[in-house]
């Protein structure tokens, strides 16, 4: 299924001076939108891990143990550098690793939520992308489903191949938050984002959206007002720190929390809101 035709070049990267940030921005975001809806990717909008998979293109689909060795709790982002590496020293090419993301599936109903909202009036959706995934694989699965022009920003931990070709990732900031990894808090980049939009557009949104499944798609949902919708994938660990949050502390969670097993639950959700 592709949801768009693709026409015209790729977006710009802008990398902000002293800043390591990757922004990949549509060349023009209007600033009439009602709606803003943030997506993760890994499990997600791909029903898969992309770390995960791109082992597939490593020579016999796996990874050597004394590399799996050199995982430390919390350098998460450093060791995937090292796999990166590995897989470029094993003569793993651009186009190898572009493959193997492009045979990502969809998460069920996810399709057809991507293309309820890329035709919706233009005045409906702003919509971003937000993971600690990588920008290479992320567009690199969004090209192949045509859905790339579909997000107004992507926020991801950049990535591009060297003269060697090899595939160089780097943090995609630094955060005091002690939730979260440390290369990504996600809260952080959503309430800079809300912040911004609303100064740059003179009002707030309507209703902010939260589509995710993992724990580090909880710390965002948490800067949700009640107004707003968090659309935790059913028994993830988004939903179930949602749920254990609603317990322990009840008013803490304050955005409306709609769980979804096929993202056409999502779609079902945002209708009511289009219509008032
Ligand atoms: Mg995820
Ligand atoms: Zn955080």
């Amino acid at each position: 299924m592709n949801l768009d035709c693709l026409v015209g070049s790729p977006s710009p990267i802008l990398t902000p001076p002293r800043s390591r940030r990757a922004e990949i921005m549509a060349s023009h975001i209007s600033n009439d939108k009602r709606f803003l809806i943030f997506f993760d990717f890994d499990e997600t909008i791909v029903d898969e891990t992309s770390d995960d998979m791109v082992v597939q293109a490593a020579p016999g689909q796996h990874l050597p143990g004394w590399l799996k060795d050199t995982y430390q709790p919390g350098r998460y982002n450093e060791y995937m550098q090292r796999v990166l590496a590995y897989l470029a020293e094993q003569g793993v090419t651009e186009s190898d690793m572009r493959n193997v993301m492009e045979k990502m599936p969809a998460t069920p109903g996810m399709l057809t939520l991507l293309q309820y909202l890329r035709t919706r009036p233009q005045t409906d959706f702003e919509v971003v992308l937000l993971s600690d995934a990588n920008t290479f694989f992320i567009e690199s699965w969004l090209r192949r489903a045509g859905a790339r022009q579909l997000f107004h920003r992507i926020f991801s931990n950049p990535a591009t191949f060297n003269k060697d070709g090899r595939l160089v990732m780097r943090p995609f900031h630094s955060h005091d938050c002690p939730r979260c990894p440390d290369n990504m808090c996600k809260q952080v980049v959503v309430r800079d984002y809300v912040a911004r939009r609303a100064q740059e557009r003179g009002r707030p949104y309507q209703r902010v959206f939260y589509v995710g499944d993992g724990a580090n798609d909880f710390c965002p949902a948490l800067s949700l007002g009640p107004r707003d919708v968090a659309f935790p994938r059913r028994e993830f660990p988004m939903h179930r720190l949602i749920t254990e949050t609603h317990e322990a502390m009840p008013g803490e969670f304050k955005a409306v929390t709609v769980p979804w097993a096929n993202a056409e639950d999502v779609v079902q959700r945002l209708r009511k809101h289009v219509v008032e």
